[in-house]
């Protein structure tokens, strides 16, 4: 096997070269940290899910009109991406109060919130990921005031789009995290979404039972981690036919 050159090693995910110019491989690990890295795992069968999820949301969003960094799932584990310069922004929705949202404010979890509300962070391990206003983004730099009305408005869109997609399964959007690229074709700059989205970087209620289905399962020991995500892919239809014994799939080819 062909070995390719590694660009980078994230938490739960590997960026190798792709096989044309301005691609990436986008490859998808079972590790699992919170906590601003103080706790770590595995959650088995999550990298397959997680690819499995991040595809499906995305091409949904793609044939809403969303621009996305995605192109093709290449394998359990791996999808084909567009090479993006990443905005070093975390822009968090919310549509209820959890998390890190009701610790800072007092707000017990589960308030519906009046209007959505979108939060920026620095992305910085050093820093660890601090919140900042548009001011900060915009006088540091980080994005300018065009990027940013690009961003609010898709935020938005797929706000409301997943929200609506989720309800139809029977589970609460209760907020998630997005990452947004810079993407240069030809004299053109296009803000596209980037990264991925998963029950790693959403909070997912069942609406009926408001069972947490999502990563707050690791980060507060909740057990049932790889049931939840696989109810996840399974209420979206995309669960691998093979079933669960199949999940941890290939190893990373490099
Ligand atoms: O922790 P907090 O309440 O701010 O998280 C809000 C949302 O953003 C959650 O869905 C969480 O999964 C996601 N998130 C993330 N990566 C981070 C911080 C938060 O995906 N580094």
């Amino acid at each position: 096997m062909a070995r390719r050159r590694q660009l980078y090693e994230g938490k739960a995910k590997v960026l190798f070269e792709g096989p044309e110019p301005g691609t990436l491989v986008q490859y998808f690990k079972d590790d699992a940290s919170a906590g601003d890295g103080a706790k770590k795992g595995v959650i088995t069968g999550k990298g397959v899910l997680n690819n499995r999820i991040s595809e499906f949301l995305m091409m949904k969003l793609a044939d809403i009109g969303i621009p996305t960094h995605f192109i093709r799932r290449l394998n359990m584990r791996e999808q084909l991406i567009r090479e993006v310069e990443i905005i070093p922004l975390e822009v968090v929705v919310r549509n209820v109060a959890a998390g890190s949202l009701s610790q800072r404010l007092g707000i017990a979890e589960g308030t519906r919130l009046p209007r959505s509300i979108i939060e920026y962070f620095y992305k910085n391990d050093t820093l660890h990921d601090p919140m900042v206003s548009e001011e900060h983004i915009t006088c540091f730099g980080w994005a300018t005031p065009q990027d940013m009305d690009d961003i609010v408005a898709l935020t938005l869109r797929i706000n409301d789009f997943l929200s609506g997609l989720f309800l139809g399964v029977g589970i609460l959007l209760v907020d998630f995290k997005l990452e947004f690229g810079r993407l240069y074709e030809e004299d053109e700059m296009r803000i596209v979404l980037a990264d991925e989205i998963s029950p790693d970087n959403c909070r997912l209620w069942d609406v009926k039972t408001n069972e947490k289905m999502d990563k707050d399962r690791f980060r507060r020991d909740l057990g049932k981690v790889e049931e939840a995500y696989q109810e996840v892919a399974k209420r979206l239809g995309i669960l691998p036919e093979a079933g669960v014994r199949d999940l941890k799939g290939p190893e990373m080819m490099q």
